[in-house]
């Protein structure tokens, strides 16, 4: 029965009889059909591909609000980590050629940045990695499909291509690894219309110029950061604090050496509209929440950074009863990934509780790929996952924060080591190292398991994911202590770290 080929597309033609016949016979197009081509999908269809499954992958990218479109790889690759990092590269280099002067670099003339050049390059380098991708699918057999995927019922996917071509796939398992999207803001005239969002800003042609971005959380942030390197006026609009959920002392940190950068900040402020004036620029009118004020001030570009939201919507997943959680519209998951509909699993930005990070969406697609086809039986470990935020100044972290710290254990059950260092390549430059830090968050009684390391400072992500290590085999301040360092280096801050916040002695690191 043709309907029974496997490996062929049938264009239109599921029906019921077809359904039953195939669950009887356990027969499918796949193994595994996975919906979303980004870091998780993509991991995951590879590595189950490679222990020996039929795996079809469907990446399809809705244009942008502002029309904006990439190719496969998902937000990491196209509107994410890989543009963001490199872009924070291009402005940290910018602080590199001015302390280059200091160590007898001969630089005549003032220091100026050109956007198109920075981004042809770095697009030019995301297209490759689109390529790269591409190839890699095919070197490891797995089907790739450009098109948009929902689902007909827990074995069969429909498909959509651009052009508005149906056609269906069938498969053992199916796994949605369809990320998220940035929000709007809805309730603000002009925002949609005249605002960008991350999915924009790495691609634009032309520099943002004078730019006011909405939000103070990661994607805020690092954009932010990011362009007041290169040189733009820059202005951070906070309704609340600063990254949330990171502990508040580093996010205070964070911020002031922004603040010193260079980068404005608004805070307790809240956007009431944005409006394009006859020039082209845009007013926009905001409301200090402190003072009740009201305030306008015109920007080249206002980029919305204020969260993201899955995508489920076009998924179908309310007609299979797939549960989401109301508040957020993620699917709910279980420790292996299943959502609440069998053969029906999910990952990466897309579940709900999940960490919106590239490694653990990578790790968790492999290790459901493994377990999909038998090789294992290990879950996923969402517990001490590190992260930077690249910001001017890096902040890296492992484990609680502080507060948490202190919720969980009660303040008298926790020993905070600290201290402020100052960078060696700080020095000669004159640069001010005021917010160069660390502290480890320990169990105050027995071997003082290190609960949450928090650093700031050059290449804070370079130097905590080592520690991440220790961290996960359940390093103590002992270890710390017992561990050589390398010197001259920041990272030997952490383990030379000797002083006590309860101590309340000086912090500041002197000598070697
Ligand atoms: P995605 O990578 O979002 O992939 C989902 C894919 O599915 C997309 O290609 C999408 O177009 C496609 N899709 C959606 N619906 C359908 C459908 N119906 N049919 C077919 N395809 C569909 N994380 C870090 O670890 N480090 C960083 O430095 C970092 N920086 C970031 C910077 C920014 C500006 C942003 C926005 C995010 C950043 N992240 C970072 C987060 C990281 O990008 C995400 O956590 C990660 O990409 C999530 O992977 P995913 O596979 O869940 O989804
Ligand atoms: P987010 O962490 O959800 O933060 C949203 C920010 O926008 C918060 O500061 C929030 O303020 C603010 N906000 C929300 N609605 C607003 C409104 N209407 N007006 C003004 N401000 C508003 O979102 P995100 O920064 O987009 O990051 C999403 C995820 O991507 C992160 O959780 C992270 O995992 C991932 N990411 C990772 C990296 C990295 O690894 N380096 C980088 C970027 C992104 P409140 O605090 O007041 O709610």
């Amino acid at each position: 029965m043709a309907a029974l080929c496997r490996g062929r597309h049938r264009w239109k033609r599921t029906s019921s009889l077809h359904v039953l016949t195939r669950t009887l016979t356990g027969n499918y197009d796949y193994d595994l059909v996975v919906i979303g081509g980004g870091s998780g999908g993509l991991a995951c269809s590879k590595e189950a591909a490679q222990l020996g499954q039929k795996v079809a992958v469907l990446d399809y990218v809705e244009p942008s609000v502002q029309g904006t479109k990439w190719g496969l790889g998902g937000t990491c690759v196209n509107v994410g980590c890989i543009p963001k990092k490199l872009m924070h590269q291009a402005a940290l280099l910018g602080t590199a050629v001015k302390d280059a002067k200091k160590y007898g670099w001969q630089i005549s003339g003032p220091i100026c940045h050109d956007w198109a050049t920075m981004a042809e390059a770095i697009q030019n380098h995301v297209r490759s990695l689109n390529w790269g991708h591409r190839v890699q699918l095919q070197d490891k057999k797995v089907k790739y499909l450009n098109i948009k995927g929902s689902l007909v019922d827990e074995h069969t996917v429909k498909g959509l291509t651009k052009a508005g071509k149906e056609m269906t796939l069938t498969a053992k398992d199916i796994v949605i690894a369809t990320g998220g999207r940035p929000n709007y803001p809805t309730n603000i005239p002009g925002a949609m219309e005249h605002g960008i969002t991350s999915d924009d800003i790495f691609w634009l042609k032309k520099s943002p110029g004078k730019t006011l971005v909405v939000g103070a959380s990661y994607v805020a942030l690092e954009c932010a950061g990011f362009l007041t390197g290169i040189g733009l006026d820059t202005t951070v609009m906070v309704r609340s604090i600063a990254l949330r959920g990171f502990d508040q002392q580093m996010a205070g940190l964070v911020t002031d050496y922004m603040d010193a950068y260079g980068t404005k900040f608004a805070w307790k402020c809240v956007p009431k509209s944005v409006e394009k004036l006859s020039s082209g620029a845009l007013q926009v009118t905001w409301t200090d929440t402190h003072t009740g004020d009201e305030h306008k001030d015109t920007y080249d570009s206002v980029l919305w950074a204020v969260g993201r939201a899955p995508e489920t919507k076009a998924l179908g997943l309310d007609k299979l009863g797939v549960e989401l959680k109301k508040e957020t519209g993620k699917i709910i998951l279980g420790s292996d990934e299943s959502t609440s509909v069998p053969n029906i699993y999910a990952f990466g930005d897309i579940g709900e509780g999940r960490p919106e990070l590239t490694p653990t969406a990578i790790k968790a697609g492999k290790l459901l790929a493994r377990r999909l086809t038998g090789h294992s039986t290990e879950l996923m470990n969402y517990d001490n996952v590190p992260t930077t935020v690249f910001t001017p100044l890096e902040y890296a972290c492992v484990g609680l924060s502080e507060e948490e710290a202190e919720k969980r254990h009660g303040k008298d059950g926790i020993e905070v080591y600290h201290a402020f260092y100052k960078p060696l390549e700080f020095i000669v430059a004159e640069r001010d190292a005021s917010q160069c830090y660390l502290k480890v968050v320990c169990e105050r009684g027995g071997q003082q398991k290190i609960l949450g390391l928090h650093f700031t400072g050059p290449n804070a992500g370079e130097v905590t994911q080592g520690f991440a290590l220790g961290f996960q085999c359940g390093a103590t301040y002992s270890h710390l202590l017992q561990t050589v360092g390398i010197h001259p280096t920041c990272a030997e801050e952490v383990i030379k770290v000797n002083i006590t916040k309860r101590s309340g002695l000086d912090a500041t690191v002197t000598g070697c």
